[in-house]
């Protein structure tokens, strides 16, 4: 299987891009090599894909719920109990249907946590993009949840999955929600499948008062004395952390999945980006589920992203164009392992065109600016992920068909 993009703008350069099995081969000006698939790509330029490195996929089927009400609030009466009518069939479907909004708007991988994994896992099987997958321990500290969820967590791994473009990640959703017991199952589990460690930490400050009740610590702290920070942990929103934590995730290389968007709706504070990079630490981006955002593009998130770290330090060189656009996809990419993210020779095939006649990308001034606060889906016409164009000209496989078929399992499921 190999791919030629010819006339591209990329790194700044008119040049093509071949593409053999899954990896960059070759960039360079007139390529002449035959391809399976040949792409002229004279007014487009070639970027890298965004990586979403916190999202609840199916919550899709939530989007529009409960607006207006506090994270507590929104959990209790909107969110959950719907959850608990959820169908592995809805769950399917609105994973689809996700992985559709997520492909429109150029994003190729996206770190899940949610339920019925199976069934987003034959969803991002077939629509070719990645993801790293988990059962999420959540036993809101129930004894006899504790025991379930530990054999699920369990026997996840147990399983093949069908493709290498799955990783599967041990997840715990919160310390406000998970027993000291699943956690500590949960972070020898990770240890042991030398997985990720994916976690909701200090989104609230609500959050941040229960742990100090329940352990007498501060949640980072907590987490560090179960000794489970570190390079391959990710930390979803890390709004409300104390000069002491920031040090700690500084020092433990522990990764922030920051979500701007979700954090202002649901008004649990601004993280302050600028403040955690300046000390080191690794910041991705994450856009958090539809039912809090409510949308899956990662071009609003980068552009909130920006506007909600200038906001929160009072400072206009707070939230650098290349820096929130570096945490969509390199940041990203290679917080999961991934050798992507940018463009080169030897990296892993992932990439959208851009049309660079669509009004919001003119003038051509500063291209990766226009992306983080002017371009919205309609100015990706192509994405490929692992050497595979899973969009071209803005057509997705079995679009009209991944709506019809949400739409039937979400009357049948909720209504
Ligand atoms: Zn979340």
């Amino acid at each position: 299987m190999s791919l030629l993009i010819k006339n591209a703008l990329i790194n700044g350069k008119k040049q093509d891009l071949y593409v053999y099995q899954n990896r960059i081969q070759h960039i360079s000006p007139n390529i002449s090599k035959q391809a399976d698939d040949v792409i002229d790509a004279s007014q487009k330029a070639l970027l890298p894909a965004f990586y979403n490195t916190h999202t609840h996929a199916a919550m899709v089927a939530l989007r529009g719920l409960g607006e207006d009400k506090e994270l507590n609030e929104w959990l209790t009466q909107d969110i959950w109990p719907r959850e608990a009518k959820m169908t592995p069939e809805l769950i399917y479907q609105a994973s689809r249907l996700a992985i559709l909004e997520m492909i429109k708007s150029g994003t190729v991988f996206f770190s899940d946590m949610y339920f019925y994994m199976p069934e987003t896992i034959k969803a991002v099987d077939e629509m070719g993009v990645r993801a790293a997958i988990s059962v999420v321990g959540m036993d809101l500290f129930d004894p006899r949840q504790t025991q379930e969820k530990k054999k699920q967590m369990r026997s996840f791994f147990e399983t093949p999955v069908p493709t290498d473009r799955i990783i599967k990640t041990v997840a715990c959703h919160g310390l406000y929600t998970v027993s000291e017991e699943l956690f500590l199952f949960a972070i020898n589990l990770m240890k042991e499948q030398k997985t990720f460690l994916h976690i909701h930490a200090a989104e609230t400050k609500q959050e941040t008062e229960d742990c100090s009740q329940r352990y007498g610590i501060s949640i980072v702290e907590q987490l560090n004395k179960w000794h489970a920070l570190g390079p391959k942990t990710i930390l979803a929103h890390a709004v409300h952390l104390s000069e002491k934590e920031r040090e700690i995730i500084a020092d433990t290389q522990t990764v922030i999945a920051h979500c701007p968007i979700s954090n202002l709706k649901l008004n649990s504070g601004q993280m302050p980006l600028d403040d955690y990079l300046e000390r080191g630490i690794t910041v991705t981006l994450g856009t958090d589920g539809a039912a809090s955002n409510n949308s899956l593009s990662m071009l609003g998130e980068m552009k909130i992203a920006a506007l909600s770290a200038k906001n929160q330090a009072n400072n206009i060189k707070a939230g650098k164009v290349s820096d929130i656009f570096r945490m969509a996809t390199r940041s990203g990419a290679t917080a999961f392992g991934l050798d992507a993210g940018d463009i080169r020779e030897g990296a892993l095939a992932d990439f959208i065109l851009v049309d660079l006649t669509n009004p919001l990308l003119m003038p051509p001034y500063d291209l990766t600016a226009n992306l983080v606060y002017s371009a919205d889906s309609s100015c990706i016409t192509d994405v490929c992920c692992n050497g595979k164009m899973i969009m071209k000209e803005r057509t997705v496989n079995q679009e009209k068909e991944i709506k019809k078929a949400f739409t039937e399992a979400l009357e049948k499921s909720i209504q």
